[in-house]
């Protein structure tokens, strides 16, 4: 496989904000002519970066599984439910639907994101030219999931409409929806501080 050059090969830097490429002049505080944001050949320090905010976020989803996210009153009875008992008890309660959605959004998503992540870095810190296109097409789907991660706002939304259609007669959110929230955050800024250019670094030999 024929290598493409590089733009740093070719003395180029594209703009991470407007997207205008620009000549690498090699001043250390360059910022981009059009827009003034500044410009880096690669985000800095985007593994280290992305490595903590990553782990932070993996610390946080162990409460958020944990705790109870919601306390839900229903004919008397009160019960704290965290995400997994939550889903199940949508999915008896007979709207297995929904289930399926809180299932998606506060698990499926979540460790999809850690997995897909961690991937990348280990494979950006080798140095590993395996499946780069299949990587950077990775990372894009981690990046368009981010936009949808108010998927998770929804839920508690839904939640709460719920009670409005009578399956509980109150919803009342708990201590595990904090973490929960602080993990959706973490893991977008984790997906948005790693630089999808580093991908394409690295041990080029075989190209
Ligand atoms: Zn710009």
């Amino acid at each position: 496989m024929n290598a493409m050059p590089r733009a740093h090969e070719l003395g180029l830097i594209g703009c991470h904000v407007c997207g205008l490429v620009c000549r690498d002049t090699q001043v250390p505080d360059a910022a981009c002519p059009r827009c003034g944001a500044s410009l880096h050949r690669r985000k800095p320090d985007s593994c280290a970066r992305t490595w903590a905010l990553l782990i932070a976020a993996f610390i946080l989803y162990i409460p958020a599984n944990v705790l109870p996210i919601m306390r839900t009153v229903s004919l008397g009875s009160v019960d704290d439910n965290t995400i997994l008992s939550g889903v199940m008890e949508l999915w008896v309660k007979g709207s297995p639907d929904l289930a399926v959605i809180v299932f998606t959004a506060s698990i499926v998503v979540p460790m999809m994101k850690f997995l897909v992540m961690g991937t990348l870095l280990l494979s950006v810190h080798r140095g590993s030219h395996w499946a780069r296109a299949q990587r950077a097409r990775l990372y894009r789907l981690v990046e368009f999931i981010g936009y949808w991660s108010m998927l998770d706002v929804f839920v508690v939304s839904l939640l709460t409409a719920l009670v409005q259609f009578g399956f509980f007669s109150a919803v009342e959110p708990l201590p595990g929806v904090v973490y929960f929230g602080l993990t959706v955050v973490l893991t977008m800024l984790a997906s948005m501080n790693f630089d999808p250019r580093l991908i394409w670094d690295g041990k080029d030999e075989d190209d």
